[in-house]
């Protein structure tokens, strides 16, 4: 399969590009038009003159972005046109927010998802499938291997950790994404297990969601009265991956430490992050949501924009689909911590396999060292 004329999006050095609008999806360079599908930063970057996003992007946005950005916002199932295109956002699951773009010129129709998580999580709209003739798809996590937890026995897993940590008279740091991650463990976990400290990183964000109407329980920062090393010792902390090793640990004395993410599904990732636990979490599809996300937009053409797009396109292809690669600049939201080699597909596809995706993280201390300085 190739790019055809009259495409709807195709493949610019800029990023996804819709020729009829003439807009960008997501691009990577400064554009005069980009339709934004998530604040996340490898989808959401600086520079461009004019945005359109979801309402509920338009916090975090001017939060990473500037005040003053030029946005446009549409709610979920609202159209706008432009040069003939209708262009309307769809719920995709994956943060608060996170939209897929439907564009419709011409009798066609086409949608590129972003990313996205099937399952519902509470903190944000949940995934819809939209039809189209043609779906843009990340396959982040693309590989038969990874299929994640229900909800439920995630935070029974996460419940009981914090739950057994506390009795111990430790604190459970849980190391996890700011924006998105964060969010859903505040608003999973039981709350009545004991207090719970945030890093400074995580609650600009979780303000961001509580005025979007996200019930989240109440969270405390270091430096607020009251939280001494008795409270801590009882204490869910969430800071993000950066924080890691970092002498904003030492006031937690001798505590546990687990990493929330998509990796820690695979063996040998846990043990390289330093860490006690691993919680097999991510916002976006594992692989049999990926399926079900394809099939049910009923599309006969798909493109894969990042993750696993060798293996999704050999394996759409032996579906019966017409399937390609699209070449971005997409990253994860764990990309600190991800199995990325440049390049990803197969490459990254082979090494997930082998058990031993990944290798070194520089802003890592090397293993065996820990991080609990
Ligand atoms: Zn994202
Ligand atoms: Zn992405």
């Amino acid at each position: 399969m190739c790019a055809m004329p009259d495409d709807l999006v195709i493949a610019r050095p800029e990023g996804l590009y819709c020729p009829p609008g003439d807009f960008y999806i997501d691009p990577w360079r400064p554009v005069a038009r980009a339709v934004i599908t998530h604040a996340h930063s490898d989808h959401a970057r600086i520079g461009h003159a004019h945005y359109l996003a979801h309402t509920d992007s338009a916090g975090t946005l001017r939060t990473r972005l500037g005040s003053d950005i030029a946005l446009q916002t549409l709610g979920y199932g609202e159209a706008i046109e432009h040069h003939g295109v209708r262009v309307s956002l769809h719920p995709a699951g994956h943060v608060l927010g996170s939209a897929q773009v439907r564009l419709e010129h011409g009798g066609r129709v086409w949608v590129a998802s972003g990313d996205y998580k099937t399952e519902p999580d509470g903190t944000c709209a949940p995934f819809e499938p939209v039809p189209c003739d043609t779906f843009i798809t990340e396959s982040t996590f693309g590989l038969p291997i990874y299929r994640w937890p229900t909800q439920a026995a995630l935070f029974a897993e996460i419940d009981a950790w914090w739950r057994g940590n506390a009795e111990a008279g430790r604190a459970s740091v849980l190391f996890c994404y700011a924006f998105g991650k964060a969010q859903r463990i505040l608003h999973g976990v039981d709350a009545s297990i004991g207090p719970i400290v945030v890093h400074g990183a995580v609650e600009p964000l979780n303000a961001v969601y509580r005025a979007a109407g996200v019930a989240l329980p109440e969270t405390l920062r270091v430096t607020d009265p009251g939280v001494d090393a008795a409270l801590l010792k009882r204490a869910l902390v969430l800071a993000p991956p950066s924080a890691q090793g970092t002498p904003w640990m030492r006031r937690f004395g001798n505590y546990a430490d687990a990493f929330a993410s998509g990796w820690m599904q695979l063996r040998g990732t846990r043990r390289r992050r330093g860490v006690d636990r691993g919680f097999v979490m991510s916002d976006h599809a594992d692989w049999p949501g990926l399926q079900q996300a394809i099939a049910g937009t009923g599309a006969s053409r798909v493109f894969v924009t990042h993750g696993s797009v060798a293996v999704m396109v050999r394996w759409l292809t032996e579906n019966g689909l017409e399937a390609q690669g699209f070449k971005t600049e997409y990253g994860d939201e764990d990309d600190q911590e991800a199995p990325s080699p440049p390049g990803g597909g197969l490459e990254k596809g082979q090494a997930a396999l082998d058990g031993d995706a990944g290798g070194p993280h520089p802003s890592l201390p090397p293993e065996g060292e820990g991080a609990k300085a």
